[in-house]
C-alpha cells in the first residue's frame, strides 16, 4: 500500500543512523508497520513526543524504501496521562507491547489484537484499576484470542474435575495430583485465572494485589512464552504481588 491512515499503538522504537529512529506500530487494520522517523532524536522533533512507546495515535503514512513508511502526520488519540505518570503502569504497558511485538505476524492485520491492546492502555490509564494483573490478564486474553486458552476447569491430561494441584504451560493447563507436572498452583491463583478468563476481569482489576496474584503472573508469563516459543525479556514486575506467595 502506497499510503494510508490508521489508528496505531507504538510498540517500541530503536535508533538508526545519526538522529533517526525506527518506530514499530501495531495498527488497527494494517497489522504491524515500521516507520522511519527522521530527525526524531533531535530535541526539536515534533514527532518525538507523539511516537513514544505506548502512544495511542492516529497516523498518516506514506511508503518509503523497502517495507518502511514515513509519517506525514501524527496526532494523539488519547494522552494517557495517568498511565504515563506511574512507573508501575508504564512497566505493565511495556510488558504488554513487548509481547505484541513478538507476535510473528508482519503484514497480517488483526483488529482483535489491536482492540485488546487499546483496552490495556485505557485500563492502565484509569486510577480505579490496579495495574498489577493487567499484563497477566492480557496474556491470557491473547492466548484465548489465538485459540490457545489454557484449560483451567479440569485436569488437561485425564479430565478429572479436581482437585487440581499443578499448572503446566507445555501441556496447556491445570493437572490433578495423579498427572501433575509443571508448577504447583494454589486454589487462590486458580480461582483468579478462572475469573480473568471467565468474564470477571473488571472486578479482579478493582482489587489491589489479590491473594495468588504473584502466582498468576508467573503462570501467565510461562504460558505466553510457551505459546511464542521464546524467552521474553521484560518480565512484569512482581515485587508488589510476590508477598502472597
Ligand atoms: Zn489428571
Amino acid at each position: 500500500m502506497r499510503e494510508f491512515d490508521d489508528d496505531a499503538v507504538v510498540l517500541r522504537t530503536y535508533k538508526t543512523g545519526e538522529s533517526d529512529r525506527i518506530v514499530v506500530l501495531w495498527t488497527r487494520t494494517h497489522g504491524k508497520v515500521r516507520v522511519l522517523a527522521k530527525g526524531i532524536r533531535k530535541t526539536t522533533s515534533r514527532l518525538g513526543a507523539t511516537l513514544e512507546p505506548l502512544s495511542f495515535v492516529h497516523i498518516d503514512l506514506v511508503k518509503s524504501r523497502g517495507d518502511l513508511y514515513i509519517a506525514r502526520h501524527v496526532q494523539h488519540r488519547e494522552r494517557l496521562g495517568v498511565l504515563r505518570g506511574s512507573y508501575q503502569r508504564i512497566n505493565a504497558g511495556y510488558a504488554v507491547v513487548e509481547v505484541v511485538d513478538a507476535i510473528p505476524s508482519d503484514d497480517v492485520a488483526d483488529e482483535g489484537i489491536f482492540e485488546l491492546v487499546i483496552r490495556v492502555l485505557l485500563t492502565l490509564d484509569q486510577e480505579e484499576f490496579d495495574p498489577t494483573l493487567v499484563p497477566a490478564s492480557f496474556f491470557f486474553k491473547l492466548l484465548a484470542h489465538d485459540g490457545s486458552e489454557p484449560v483451567v476447569d479440569c485436569c488437561v491430561n485425564c479430565g478429572r474435575k479436581g482437585p487440581l494441584v499443578a499448572f503446566d504451560a507445555q501441556v496447556g493447563g491445570t493437572l490433578c495430583s495423579n498427572c501433575r507436572s509443571g508448577r504447583s498452583i494454589s486454589a487462590d491463583a486458580l480461582a483468579l485465572i478462572r475469573r480473568i478468563l471467565g468474564g470477571d476481569l473488571a472486578t479482579v482489576l478493582h482489587e489491589t494485589s489479590p491473594t495468588g496474584a504473584g502466582e498468576v503472573m508467573a503462570i501467565a508469563h510461562e504460558a505466553i512464552e510457551q505459546h511464542f516459543g521464546k524467552r521474553l525479556k521484560v518480565v512484569p514486575s512482581s515485587a508488589d504481588a510476590a508477598s502472597d506467595q
